[in-house]
């Protein structure tokens, strides 16, 4: 079967205007491959389609990456649940599934630095944007400097609107950084905003026992978790720094033993002070 040249003339002109250039790199060699007999009409027809629609995937997804400011790219593949014993890998595995977006619910990653917090929760906005869903990521300390800019300028409402905007939004870091003044409430705005209308998954390093203190008042902590408990996930890294861990010997003892071991529920976890996170109870869906 050989091809006019002018009838593949106007399918390349064809290709061009529809604006298919995968589809017309990869014309000539699947032309080819149906005159040797290695594929059928209906298979060049797919596959010169299909390689069409991957590359306008893989751009659509590049796209809404960066709109959505994941950068740092991690992935679910490249998570080692190996290190981290304690973490339940089917749990995070149906989170992938990505109903908790659908039913708008808050994923929460708690856990000491290092332990997988930020790359769980940028894979799982990953596999979001893979499946078409719109999502925005940003620290704590960025989305409180963002909303008070905003208040400054007149144009919280329309700050607020736009992060209510993306199915899914994520803060990460709570805790590191002391709140300023004033930020608890901003950030309680935006909550209640997206409470029960859009997924949310926080980071961090502190219980929830301590964000009176993050946030530098109990009663907009108390409120800020009334709403992100009600409907939520808990999920509780116990392990140690995937960072340090190679570094074992160089940290103070009591912090190497965490970093080699990862407490079993037996073990007493640390002495003298209550326990900074919620007990297993708390780790369940509602
Ligand atoms: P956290 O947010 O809890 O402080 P990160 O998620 O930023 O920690 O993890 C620190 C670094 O270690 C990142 O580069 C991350 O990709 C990597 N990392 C953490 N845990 C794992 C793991 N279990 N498997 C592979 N890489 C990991
Ligand atoms: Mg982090």
């Amino acid at each position: 079967m050989t091809s006019a040249p002018a009838t593949l003339d106007r399918i390349r002109g064809h290709l061009v205007g529809l604006r298919m250039p995968r589809a017309l790199e990869v014309l000539e060699h699947l032309l080819r491959q149906l005159e040797r007999g290695e594929l059928s009409p209906i298979e060049a027809i797919d596959q010169l389609l299909d390689e069409e629609l991957s590359l306008r995937e893989g751009r659509r997804v590049k796209a809404a990456l960066k709109m959505g400011r994941l950068l740092n790219i991690k992935t679910l593949t490249g998570f080692d649940f190996g290190f981290q014993p304690s973490l339940d890998r089917n749990r995070i595995l149906t989170l992938a599934g990505l109903d908790f977006i659908t039913r708008h619910e808050v994923v929460h990653f708690l856990g000491q630095p290092g332990c997988g917090k930020t790359h769980l929760a940028i894979a799982l906005a990953v596999e979001a944007v893979k499946a078409g869903r719109s999502v925005y990521f940003t620290t704590l300390a960025e989305l409180i400097s963002s909303l008070a800019k905003a208040e400054r300028e007149g144009n919280l409402r329309e700050r607020i609107r736009f992060l209510c905007r993306p199915q899914l939004l994520v803060v990460d870091e709570i805790g590191y950084l002391p709140v300023v003044a004033g930020g608890g409430n901003l950030f309680f705005q935006l909550v209640n905003a997206r409470y029960e209308r859009g997924a949310m998954i926080l980071t961090s390093n502190r219980g929830f026992a301590e964000w009176g203190e993050v946030f530098g008042d109990t009663v907009v902590a108390t409120a800020l978790l009334d709403r992100l408990l009600h409907h939520a996930v808990v999920v509780r890294i116990e392990g140690a720094s995937y960072r340090l861990r190679r570094h074992a010997d160089l940290l103070p003892d009591s912090a190497a033993a965490r970093s080699i071991t990862a407490p079993t529920p037996q073990q007493p976890r640390r002495r003298g002070r209550p326990p900074k996170y919620p007990q297993p109870a708390a780790a369940a869906t509602e």
